[in-house]
């Protein structure tokens, strides 16, 4: 099955202009039934890691609603790895149903004193895991690092041998290690990075980094000018929503019922490159979206502000 949709633009529609650009959407949404989106991706080389190092258990951080947490109950379930997850804030008495999702999976749900939780690995609770199991192996938060980007590079090559036509991608960021992988991938084409993250203008220098890391030695050296990072569509921060971003995805969804986005990243990456389009502001013909996941997000919000849950 191919996971490559076409979009219909909501203001083509309305305004009835000749289609100039064309957008479609790589479902990374629809890859995994479980684990769909980037997570799964950025996991993979962590796995192979623990493994290597003989690791009987395999833990990470996230929030309770984290889509990390989500695909790395889902993903470890089809291992033999006991999987542990330090959870940020106390566990309230009613689980939330990406907590829930997990337990389901069989992850350890660890709580955290959100101060404690900062430390990462230096945590109190990360000294007790590692006190309680022997040989433990850690991803760290969001399934970043090196290891990680190494997964989405792999990730980007696939997706590059499949469909090869496109001008320009775009991909949601958060940590950026996403974007690094894709970038380090010497096929991509020029690629377009929207932060979901407020306050991020120094984060391009960061993802050049991490690709530097983790590129082949066929890459040549000046692909930095491939990448273009996007800091000001954050709609108001982290998983917040602007009443022009809200009123944006209801019109979307009434143009694309089959698309859905989600709350926290893809939102607001479409939102941004169809403006840049509807302004005539986008040097490219043929886009190439990748969806990263994140549906199960929607499920932190209100019924209400989702417009795709009538689709
Ligand atoms: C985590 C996530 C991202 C961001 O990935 P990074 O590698 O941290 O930049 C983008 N989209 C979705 C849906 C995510 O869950």
């Amino acid at each position: 099955m191919s996971l490559i949709f076409p979009l219909t633009l909501p203001f083509l529609v309305e305004n009835t202009y000749q289609p100039q650009y064309e957008m479609d959407v790589y479902r990374g949404d629809l890859e995994h039934p479980k684990a769909p989106g980037n997570k799964w991706h950025k996991l993979q080389h962590h796995l192979v890691e623990a493994q290597r190092q003989n690791a009987n258990v395999i833990a990470t951080f996230g929030g309770p609603f984290s889509n990390h947490l989500h695909a790395f109950g889902a993903t470890l379930a089809q291992t033999s790895f006991k999987a542990v997850a330090i959870v940020r804030g106390e566990l309230q008495p009613k689980l939330t149903p990406t907590l829930l999702d997990m337990v389901a999976c069989g992850v350890e749900l660890w709580p955290s004193l959100r101060s404690d939780y900062r430390l990462g690995e230096q945590s109190d609770v990360a000294q007790a895991i590692n006190h309680q199991y022997k040989n433990v192996y850690w991803v760290p938060e969001g399934g970043g690092g090196k290891l990680g980007a190494l997964g989405c590079r792999d990730w980007a090559s696939k997706i590059c041998a499949a469909y090869d036509q496109y001008d320009a991608w775009v991909v949601s960021a958060g940590t950026g290690t996403t974007a690094a992988g894709f970038l380090a991938n010497g096929t991509t084409p020029d690629l377009h990075v929207f932060s979901a993250l407020k306050g991020t203008s120094g984060q391009r220098d960061e993802i050049i980094e991490q690709t530097h890391e983790v590129a082949r030695g066929d890459l040549k050296d000046n692909h930095s000018h491939r990448l273009f990072f996007h800091s000001d569509c954050h709609e108001g921060g982290y998983a917040k929503h602007s009443p022009a971003l809200l009123a944006f995805l209801e019109s979307f969804a009434a143009t694309n019922p089959a698309m859905p986005l989600d709350p926290v990243y893809t939102s607001k990456s479409m939102f941004a490159v169809l403006s840049l389009m509807e302004q005539r502001a986008w040097p490219y013909r043929r886009t190439l979206f990748i969806h990263t996941g994140g549906l199960q997000g929607w499920r932190g919000y209100s019924d209400a502000s989702n417009p795709f849950s009538l689709a």
